[in-house]
């Protein structure tokens, strides 16, 4: 179905951004599967685009817009490119906004020009190895010290860690009666000394998107590197659930319209049994099944955007959109691998990635059964 949700200056935005990445990103995304990161250059080139710092005031030298729909073109013409941009929505969608809504003047000044160019790359570390989805439970704890904080604990699955310049690090500062208080975001920079890297961890998928443990011992965090207010870290985290859920169903929902693309290209072109497996019933029933799911998704989350641009989307909803865009994603990518046949399980054959890329859409900023909790309460549930 026709959608409406864009004007002429997002298709603008969606046509150059589709040439940069035809051109320089999808050739090399093999390459960087084997490293597991995407090279610096390829986040200035796309700032240099404008992507980076789309709500970033033009005095940052950012593009000033209040509208989030230029992120969501950015993640979906990635994903019609067949390509992969390492952290680049942790960056815009997930980084970004926390820096934007809690930084003090001084620290927009020292963050945000390069935040938009790409000289300072992001992370926001949440997950510890004994707390994902109880983030209240976080052991990561930051004492008070004369001029600022001393930081202890560890991070793990975090995305861009091993590249970040920047990293939001989430800290229990304080003992409080409700567990959810007491919480802070203190930016650790790189090379403060007590801050290290670990392992980058061998994933199933997404494999040019580094994904790091990071260690914190004794690590001198500064006052002045205090976003926000001291103890007001799991309102601010609640605050932006809602596009953090909307930007992964964004991402899911254009993944299953790559992943159904690739699918009708291949099944025209391969023979079985002396014609094209596209001619078999089965094959043409199987995709017109997958082409109404994707058409309800596409719905689905064209008004959770529109919703999101008034304001007006809820947690719950975020939930569902993401809930029902992640599982559809799943189904669509594991009935097109099977149309592939073999060659579905080989790297070399899109659909490999697009499988296994889509699994962590159902775990990552909350799981489908955190989610489905959160729709339940919604109900009164
Ligand atoms: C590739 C990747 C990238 C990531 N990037 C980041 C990042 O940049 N920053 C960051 O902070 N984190 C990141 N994460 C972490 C991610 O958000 C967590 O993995 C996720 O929130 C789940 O937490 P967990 O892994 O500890 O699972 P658990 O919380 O241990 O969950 C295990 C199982 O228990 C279920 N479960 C948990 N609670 C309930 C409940 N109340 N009711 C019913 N079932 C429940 C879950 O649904 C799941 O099935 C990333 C993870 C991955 C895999």
């Amino acid at each position: 179905m026709k959608r409406t949700i864009y004007q002429e200056e997002h298709v603008a935005f969606a046509e150059a951004v589709a040439a940069y990445l035809k051109a320089d990103v999808a050739p090399h995304v093999r390459d960087w599967e084997e490293v597991g990161l995407v090279p610096r250059e390829t986040y200035r080139a796309l700032a240099r685009l404008g992507a980076l710092g789309i709500q970033v005031p033009a005095e940052y030298g950012g593009g000033g817009e209040t509208s989030f729909l230029y992120n969501c073109v950015l993640t979906e013409q990635v994903a019609y490119a067949r390509a992969t941009v390492g952290s680049l929505r942790v960056h815009t969608d997930v980084v970004m906004p926390y820096v934007l809504a809690y930084a003090s003047d001084e620290q927009r000044r020292r963050w945000l020009p390069g935040m938009v160019t790409g000289d300072l790359m992001s992370a926001i570390a949440m997950t510890e190895p004994g707390a994902g989805s109880d983030l209240a439970g976080l052991a990561t704890n930051a004492t008070r010290t004369a001029d600022g904080w001393l930081l202890n604990g560890a991070k793990t699955f975090i995305t861009g860690g091993s590249q970040a310049d920047l990293v939001i690090v989430v800290a229990r500062t304080a003992r409080t009666e409700n567990r959810r208080g007491g919480l802070s975001l203190l930016v650790v920079e790189d090379g403060m000394p007590g801050f290290t890297r670990g392992r980058r961890l061998s994933k199933l998928g997404l494999l040019a998107q580094d994904t790091a443990e990071l260690f914190f011992d004794d690590v001198r965090v500064p006052a002045a590197n205090l976003l926000g207010e001291e103890g007001q870290a799991f309102g601010y985290l609640s605050g932006n659930l809602a596009q953090e859920r909307l930007s992964i169903a964004v991402n899911a929902q254009a993944q299953a319209v790559a992943a159904l693309d690739v699918t009708v290209d291949y099944v025209r072109q391969r023979n079985v049994f002396g014609q094209p497996l596209a001619s078999f019933q089965n094959t043409k029933f199987v995709l017109a099944g997958l082409r109404a799911q994707v058409g309800a998704g596409q719905a689905m989350v064209d008004q959770a955007m529109q919703r999101h641009e008034a304001g007006e989307l809820s947690p719950a909803d975020a939930a569902a959109v993401k809930l029902f865009c992640s599982e559809m994603q799943g189904q669509v990518v594991d009935a097109c691998l099977q149309l592939h046949g073999g060659y579905g399980y080989i790297r070399e054959f899109d659909i490999c990635r697009f499988y296994a890329d889509a699994r962590v859409s159902r775990i990552y900023g909350g799981t489908s059964e955190v989610m489905k909790s959160i729709i339940a309460k919604s109900m009164g549930l």
